[in-house]
């Protein structure tokens, strides 16, 4: 997908926003939601999106909107670093399909990193359990 394609409003990241499919949430406002990513390269790894902005890219969305995005990040990933004490914290965003994007609406991956653990492969392998995830969920949603 090129980095001026239209927003798709039947991505999965749309669907997610409206209930149509499940998420593992930790953190929902009017404007932001966020959750964990079912592909996780680490423990912990979780994703931030504005539900409104209806952007593909970090082209596609106001300078306003990104604020509250940008702050949203942060403070995720403050509870993220506070309940699940990775060694260090990595925060990922990809542009269009050749840049490593899979999911064309605007999002900010949030990755715990583990000193002596290698991370797992961008998007792929078998999906995590949610009840897998629930309890990585639960030690961040506290921290929050
Ligand atoms: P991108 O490759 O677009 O930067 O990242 C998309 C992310 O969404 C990947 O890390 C992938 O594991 C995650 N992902 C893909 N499908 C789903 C899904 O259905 N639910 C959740 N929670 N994450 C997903």
């Amino acid at each position: 997908m090129s980095l001026n394609e239209t927003y798709d409003p039947d991505n999965i990241f749309a669907k997610i926003v409206r209930g149509d499919m499940a998420c593992v949430q930790l953190y929902e406002t009017d404007d932001i939601l966020a959750f964990m990513d079912v592909f996780p390269q680490s423990r912990g790894h979780c994703l931030v999106i504005h539900k409104k902005a209806d952007a593909t890219n970090l082209f596609d969305i106001d300078a306003s909107a990104l604020a509250g995005l940008a702050g949203a990040v942060q403070k995720v990933a403050t509870a993220v670093k506070t309940g699940l004490k990775p060694d260090g914290v990595r925060i990922a965003q990809f542009n269009g399909a050749p840049a490593g994007q899979t999911v064309f609406h605007l999002h900010f991956h949030i990755i715990p990193i583990y000193e002596g653990e290698a991370l797992g492969v961008h998007a792929a392998g078998g999906p995590a359990p949610a009840e897998t995830l629930e309890p990585i969920a639960a030690a961040i949603r506290a921290a929050l």
